[in-house]
């Protein structure tokens, strides 16, 4: 599918594996050039292998962790630098944290969700947003969650950053608005990538399933698709919006 991005300049986080991977490459293949941006070169090479072998497009990698600020900062100097500006900024890097009761929660593992998955939006969303005011006109998307609108038990912290993450990105549409630049968030339900695939056994992932109205988890690709109308013209009016991709989870 062709999103119509060409010549664009696009920066994802988390870009190594699942979704924030299936992202990258829709990107690529609708013409757009790709920072990628993860923790580990490694993971990283292997990505841009897998893109630059398939899509003629300029592809940068920038190991960075998301939760700290000044690596931010520096990540999207250089990635403004090697691509020539920045028309689009997709937050995605997130984990799924410890799992335990609000009252059982430990503080460190609270503060490592929290740091992450929504410092770590607002870092970067911090830098895209000085990176694209001057040009007047840029997309940025955020990666939430069904999480970021309802509760899931023995999740508190990922369920507060993604609720925080909804937040922000409301309050930043708003006053960036007059800068040109639109800010939304997407919802996805569960996605069979590692996070997921690797963390839970069969008979959760099984039920999980269910709460689904496909009956099904949904694919990396399937995010991937409205993260590229977000990003693309085609959604020029559109900002301060969260957007569900979850195969119905929140439709009951
Ligand atoms: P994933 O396959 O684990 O990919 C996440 C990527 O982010 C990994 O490459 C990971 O690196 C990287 N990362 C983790 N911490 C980072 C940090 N501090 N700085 C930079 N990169 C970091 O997970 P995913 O399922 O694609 O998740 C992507 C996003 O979608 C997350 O924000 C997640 O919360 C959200 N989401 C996922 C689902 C789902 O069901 N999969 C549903 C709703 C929302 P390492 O592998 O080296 O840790």
């Amino acid at each position: 599918m062709n999103y119509e991005l060409n010549g664009k300049k696009a920066m994802v986080t988390g870009a190594a594996s699942g979704i924030g991977l299936a992202i990258a490459e829709v990107f690529a293949s609708s013409g757009a050039a790709v920072a990628l941006w993860d923790l580990s070169d490694e993971a990283l090479s292997k990505a841009k292998e897998k893109i630059t072998s398939a899509y003629k497009v300029p592809c940068i990698t920038v190991a960075v962790d998301v939760s700290d600020s000044e690596a931010v900062q520096a990540a999207m100097d250089a990635t403004v630098n090697a691509l020539g500006g920045l028309d689009i900024a997709v937050n995605n890097a997130g984990i799924g944290g410890a799992s335990a009761k609000s009252g059982d929660y430990a503080i460190d593992d609270w503060n490592k969700v929290i740091n992450i998955n929504m410092n770590g939006v607002f870092y970067c969303q911090h830098a895209a947003i000085n990176a694209m005011r001057q040009q007047k006109s840029g997309s940025i998307i955020n990666m939430a969650s069904i999480l970021g609108q309802v509760a899931f038990a023995s999740s508190p912290a990922y369920v507060a950053a993604k609720h925080g993450v909804v937040g922000m990105t409301k309050a930043a549409a708003w006053e960036h608005a007059e800068d040109g630049i639109r800010v939304n968030s997407v919802g996805p339900g569960f996605i069979h990538t590692p996070m997921v695939d690797d963390s839970l056994p069969q008979e959760v992932l099984t039920m999980l399933a269910s709460k689904h109205a496909f009956g099904r988890l949904g694919k990396p690709e399937e995010v991937a698709g409205l993260v590229a109308w977000l990003a693309s013209d085609a959604a020029s009016f559109v900002t301060g919006a969260y957007y569900p991709v979850d195969g119905g989870y929140l439709a009951v």
